[in-house]
């Protein structure tokens, strides 16, 4: 998969895309990120890509010459226009699992991180095919959110994750959160690993992931159980757990 990130502080990107999960993704060329800086298609000689609001108010706009600029270089040396040009923008889509799987689907993206009071309407109308935003927020920059995106997006792509199940199995992969994970030493001042963990019973051990799956997404999500797909195993549990409630209630 190729990324190709427009920003105006290419700097910013160096540190969590050379360790880590990342650097071995774009080592073993499972993903190739390119950098391109928006000032190199600035067509003045100060290198400037903003300008003033018409209208007046505060703050500077990204020009569109430049961001255009950008993408049909790109278009060029890729030998096709992009399928999938990104704007990061508070106002867009909002990043959830289902997003990240779409968009880890395709061969090469395109996203531009705004800056300033954000970029040109004319390139959110003619260029941007997509809008994301990372949260009810607002950023400095689309920098970090760019490098939220890639993040999420990298480890869907097949093989940038040593094993292949730990993706399929996290929260929000199956519309559920995460059971509690566990690791030695099997004591720890006076907290002790569950039992089940430790009986080797891998039927066992499966059932009460799940049930902690569905017992953290009802505690801390219970929005999420709408959409999520349950079986009748997974009915069963929760008819159990309301039955348990309603005893610990009378007694
Ligand atoms: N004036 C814009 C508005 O009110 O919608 C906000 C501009 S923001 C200061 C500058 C840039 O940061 C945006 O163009 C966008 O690229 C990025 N940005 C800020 N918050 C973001 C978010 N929650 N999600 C995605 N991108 C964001």
């Amino acid at each position: 998969m190729i990324i190709d990130i427009l920003t105006l502080f290419p700097e910013m990107f160096a540190g969590p895309f050379s360790s880590s999960i990342l650097k071995r993704a774009q080592e073993r060329g499972l993903i190739k990120i390119n950098l391109v800086d928006i000032r190199d298609y600035s067509t003045n000689k100060h290198r400037t890509v903003d300008d003033t609001p018409y209208g007046g108010g505060a703050g500077m706009v990204i020009c569109p010459g430049p961001l255009f600029g950008a993408v049909e270089h790109i278009t060029a040396l890729r030998g096709c226009k992009p399928r999938r040009v990104v704007l990061m923008c508070p106002q867009g889509r909002p990043l959830g699992h289902e997003l990240a799987a779409e968009l880890a689907g395709e061969e090469h993206l395109v996203l531009i991180c705004g800056h300033y009071e954000g970029v040109d309407e004319r390139v959110r109308e003619r260029l941007v095919t997509d809008e994301v935003s990372i949260g009810d927020y607002v950023l400095t920059g689309g920098e970090l959110p760019a490098m939220v995106v890639v993040d999420v997006i990298a480890r869907l792509v097949p093989g940038v994750l040593g094993e292949a199940a730990s993706a399929e199995e996290e929260s929000f992969s199956d519309g559920l959160l995460e059971y509690p994970h566990y690791t030695r030493p099997r004591e720890y001042r006076g907290m002790v690993v569950p039992d089940v963990l430790l009986s080797g019973h891998h039927e066992r051990i499966r059932l009460w992931r799940r049930r902690q799956s569905l017992l953290r997404t009802l505690a801390s999500r219970p929005e999420m159980m709408e959409q999520a797909v349950l079986n009748n195993e997974d009915k069963e549990i929760i008819k159990k757990v309301i039955k348990d409630l309603q005893n610990l209630e009378l007694s």
